[in-house]
């Protein structure tokens, strides 16, 4: 079978490799689409802790059941048409057995602890079926939208916790693909006004599709001095920070309004994660600044019914759609910043 093969940093192959067997009590799924992650980008970069070369990476897949395992007792049937996240928790952790599965102790995924979804075939062994994301495709979705179904839920999972609701005010700092479904996903919470800030032009542009009140250009304007303008001096009452630049939490800080709520949902390079910020402006002003990462199944769930529903409108979010062969290609648009989603065809 062709696959996208990750020799070593920056070296990456289309080429054909042998096709995974079907495991025995798990199934075999020929993938159909399969999106590229920002997380793609950062380990073909520079690797990552959990993959050891050669690796198939691609984690937001969809495709189609081919086989099942001579052991397989789950309700899958060949020809079903699935999608598939790659988390698989232990179930058993103390954070799993409190409903914080975002924080498994024993978190493995696939395309790290298994070959990915950038082929025509994965294999999906018994423990991510049994303890992982893979669900069937609502009717009329289409497939190669559902497979970008897991960035939306850490979105999901931060505004979850961030109790975004009905006539609030947002800032997202950072009009990437991440960026753009924190707005969809606060719209579908009745967020009153939405606000994204960006340093790149052609991001911004993009953004606008999904239905912002007004997008700041930060590379020319000050961010800080637009959103008191905007709110009448008294900041926004949620601020998300979609982006790896140490400032904008910095910033986030300063246009939340009194008891706001500032998530940093971003992760900051190793270098330059230690900040300064003026923690009496959280003190006095009272705000509520939490971390978020990952997710839990149902924020899975949730966002194929938002991707579903069109309140996360996939077909925006979905700039790209490449054959697998032009992976090089779908890298450098995505890095770029000309695509939000690309997703390969298999
Ligand atoms: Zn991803
Ligand atoms: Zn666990």
């Amino acid at each position: 079978m062709k696959a996208v093969v990750l020799l070593a940093p920056n070296e990456y192959v289309y080429q054909d490799v042998e096709k995974p067997q079907c495991p025995e009590e798990g199934i075999l799924l020929n993938v159909k689409y399969c999106g590229l992650c920002g997380s793609d980008l950062r380990t073909l970069r520079s690797g990552h802790k959990n993959i050891q070369f050669p690796a198939v990476l691609g984690h937001e897949i969809s495709g189609i059941v081919a086989e099942i395992g001579p052991s397989y007792n789950g309700d899958f049937k060949p020809g079903e048409a699935l999608c598939v996240g790659p988390n698989v928790y232990c179930g058993t952790c103390e954070f799993c057995v409190r409903g914080e599965l975002e924080f498994c102790e024993n978190l493995r995924e696939l395309a790290q602890h298994w070959p990915g979804g950038f082929a025509e075939y994965i294999a999906i062994p018994r423990e991510a079926l049994d303890n992982g994301v893979i669900r069937r495709i609502p009717d009329g979705v289409r497939m190669e939208h559902v497979a970008v179904g897991e960035p939306p839920s850490s979105c999901i999972n931060a505004q979850e916790k961030l109790n975004v609701h009905d006539g609030d005010s947002l800032l997202i700092i950072g009009a990437g693909p991440i960026g753009a479904i924190h707005v969809s996903v606060a719209r579908a919470r009745g967020a009153a006004t939405i606000y994204v800030a960006d340093i790149a032009a052609s991001r911004l542009e993009m953004v606008k599709d999904f239905g912002v009140d007004a997008v700041i250009d930060s590379s020319k304007t000050d961010l800080i001095e637009e959103i008191m303008k905007l709110t009448g001096g008294k900041g926004v009452d949620v601020v998300i920070t979609a982006n790896p630049v140490a400032v904008t939490q910095v910033q986030a800080i300063e246009v939340a309004r009194k008891a706001g709520r500032i998530a940093f949902f971003g992760g900051l390079p190793h270098a330059d994660c230690n900040v300064t910020l003026d923690t009496n402006k959280i003190h006095y002003r009272g705000l509520h600044v939490i971390g978020t990462t990952g997710f839990a199944p149902r924020h899975y769930d949730e966002s194929i019914r938002y991707i579903a529903k069109g309140l996360i409108p996939a077909e925006k979010l979905v700039t790209h759609v490449l054959p697998l062969k032009d992976f090089a290609e779908g890298v450098e648009l995505a890095r770029a910043g000309q695509a939000m989603k690309v997703v390969f065809e298999i």
